[in-house]
Formats: C-alpha cells, structure tokens, sequence
C-alpha cells in the first residue's frame, strides 16, 4: 500500500491537444479516491500517466516513496481494471486470475492459496474452470477484478469499471467493489463520468473539467459547498437549479429577486460566503438543490421563502416526484454556464436553457402537489 502524488502533473498528446494541466493531488495511503468529470475532461489521461502507459509531459509522480517518472508500468507495482476488463479468452477464470503470479513465478501452491483466497472473497469459486465467454458480464468484472487483487499491488486504478454492466448489475457491484476495498484498504484511485458512482464510493471525489482540477474534497463536501457553477451543476442528481437573479439588501437582509418573489438569503449563507454582500444590486447566479424545496400551504410559508409558480411537468419516479416549474426570469447565459451545458453532454441543465428557465422540484409522493 502507498500514497501516490500528483504534483504539477501535464500532459499535451503529440496533436498539441492538452488533456491535463497542472493537475495536483495527494491520495493518501488505503484512500479510494474518484477522478470524475465529463466526457474528454482528461481522467482517464491522468489515471493512464499514473499506471505508466502515458508518457508524462510535465510534473511528477510519487507511489509510495518513489518517483515513478521514469518507471516502466510493469515495475510501478500497480494494478489496472479496464473498462473492458481485458480477460484473455483461452484462459480460464483460474488461470486468468493467476496469471500475473505466474509471470512473476511464485511457487504453484502458493499461487493457488491466494487465487482461491480471491475467489472466495469474489464469489467465483464455483466459476474456475470456466472460459471468459462463458460468465455473464458481472462475473467477468469481478474476474477482472480478482487479476488485480491478488497481485496485492502498491494502488489499484479503475477506469469506468462498471460502464459495461447493465444499471441493477452495475449498483450491485459498485458495493461490492466499495466493501473489498474497504476489506484489503489499498489505494485506489478510480476514474468515472458517473456523478452517483463517484458520490457512493470515493472517500473523496476530484472533479476535472478540460484537464483542469476543480475541486477535491469529501462528497458531502462538493455537495455542500461547491466552489464554481460547474461543480454546482455537475453533483447532484437531478441537477441544481442554477438561475439568474438580483442580490438586493434591506433593512440589512439581504435578497435575491426571482420570478417576481424574493428569497430571503439565510443568515448561514452569509456567514459562510460574507463576500456576497459585495454583489448588492448585480447579477448572480442563485443555486437552489431540488431537494430543498418544498410545496408548502400558502398560509404556512414564511416570508422570503416562496416562489410561486403553476407545475408544467410532473414525474413519478416511486420514491420520488420531480415537479418542473417555469420561472418568469431571464435564463442564465453566460458563456461558463452554456459550456457546463455542453460539458454535461445536455442542453437539459435547468438555467441554461435558451428559451424561459424552468426549475426542478423534488417531491416526496406524500406531499400534496
Ligand atoms: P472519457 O470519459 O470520454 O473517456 P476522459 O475524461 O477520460 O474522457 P481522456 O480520454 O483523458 O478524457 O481525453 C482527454 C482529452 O485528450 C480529450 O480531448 C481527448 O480527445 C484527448 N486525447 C485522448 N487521447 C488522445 C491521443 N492519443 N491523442 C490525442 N488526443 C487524445
């Protein structure tokens, strides 16, 4: 086990496309660590120059107390789980597990303990003998997985592991990849587009955008307190409602007008950012999680926290009930959030639409709509 660090690490591909830019990051020893960010935003780069199958352009990199420049990738003591889990198919599950081991030529008995021990913990003993074309895709993942683990490396590195498994598979072994980690606690760093993946396993989640870090933190953290609209915007499911508002203050509150209401800022919110207070009388751009609205009785509304509006779309999901509402204010245009937009692969960002900005509300089935 190892930490590995990523200092002022770069990388610009022979076309002149730069994929990663001064990219900084401590992932400390046993930590599961979530790369995630839209398509073409440069994790799984990063992720490749940290197993050493990329050539690094700028910076360095640390696995343990080592700097691992110049290390070919078989000798950074890493393991790698593809997306496509690259299991040889004239090997059975067995021999695919093995496989490293034998190269490395440890003794017969010792390799079948360990390659038993893994597949005890993965659920496929009664699967060795089998040929990869024969297991379902999940078995297949976890063979993948099993390769890795009983190497015992340094840092295991995920790219999009789960992306070829179908959504109940997927949420299966998602937890079950969080518990083995937990289990054997090896570094890990663990690169996805999915914002509820990254959410549900990262002990810390690092968003990239165009190559650049925006944020790292624990997922509660970038939920809480996002530090830009892309981050707003990227963590959350359904979205942050980002909109175009006017920061006003009276009688030392201060408000933000939309849709012809005014909400009354939190005194926690200026608490946290007292920096707001110098946008009185400009734009901003109001975040509202859909989960923290609710459809109240008028009579029982506070003043300063209602908006009113008339439903145009309601969804049931079970659990949930996503209302949609539109909002008599100017969309939010500005080029950042037009590329958030773009970024997210969705003209479907609340805010960001170019025609009337419409809100998401999220609901309980027992609230009253
Ligand atoms: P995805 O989720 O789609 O895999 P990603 O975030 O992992 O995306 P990368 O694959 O790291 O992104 O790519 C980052 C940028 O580098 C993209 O603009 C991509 O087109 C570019 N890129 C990747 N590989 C090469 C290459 N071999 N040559 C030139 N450009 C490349």
């Amino acid at each position: 086990m190892a930490e590995v660090v990523l200092t002022g690490l770069g990388k610009a591909y022979g076309d002149g496309t730069r994929a990663v830019t001064d990219l900084n990051l401590e992932i400390r020893d046993g930590e599961f660590l979530v790369l995630v960010g839209p398509s073409g935003c440069g994790k799984t780069t990063a992720l490749r120059m940290i197993a050493g199958l990329e050539q690094i352009t700028e910076g360095t990199i640390h696995i343990g107390e080592k700097v691992v420049n110049e290390v070919p990738s078989r000798d950074r003591d890493v393991a790698m789980v593809f997306q496509s889990y690259a299991l040889y198919p004239h090997l059975n599950v067995y021999d695919n597990i093995a496989f490293g081991l034998t190269l490395r030529k440890l003794a017969k008995k010792e390799i079948d303990h360990r390659v038993r021990e893994v597949a005890g913990v993965l659920e496929l003993t009664e699967h060795l003998g089998r040929l990869p074309r024969n297991l379902s895709g999940g078995q297949r993942q976890r063979v993948a997985m099993g390769r890795a683990i009983v190497r015992a490396p340094q840092a295991f590195l995920m790219d999009e592991p789960l992306s070829n498994l179908d959504a109940k598979l997927r949420v299966q072994m998602r937890a079950q990849i969080a518990r083995i980690q937990r289990e054997i606690g090896v570094t890990t760093v663990y690169v996805t587009h999915d914002q509820t993946e990254a959410m549900t396993l990262g002990d810390r989640v690092a968003v990239m955008r165009r190559g650049v870090l925006q944020q790292v933190g624990p997922p509660q953290e970038l939920y809480d307190r996002p530090v830009n609209l892309f981050v707003a915007g990227f963590i959350g499911s359904p979205g942050m409602n980002l909109v175009s508002a006017k920061l006003d203050e009276n009688d030392g509150r201060f408000w933000v007008s939309l849709n012809s209401d005014a909400l009354l800022l939190p005194e926690s919110v200026l608490q946290q950012r007292p920096a707001l207070k110098q946008y009185v009388g400009r734009d901003v751009v109001v975040g509202i999680r859909p989960e923290d609205m609710e459809d109240t009785a008028l009579a029982d509304a506070r003043e300063g926290e209602i908006l009113h509006s008339v439903a145009d779309l309601v969804e049931a999901m079970g659990s949930d009930v996503l209302v949609h509402f539109p909002v008599d204010v100017p969309p939010v245009v500005t080029d950042d959030t037009r590329e958030l937009a773009k970024d997210a692969g969705t003209d479907d960002l609340p805010g960001v639409k170019d025609k009337g900005t419409v809100l998401v509300g999220r609901f309980s089935p027992r609230t009253r709509i």
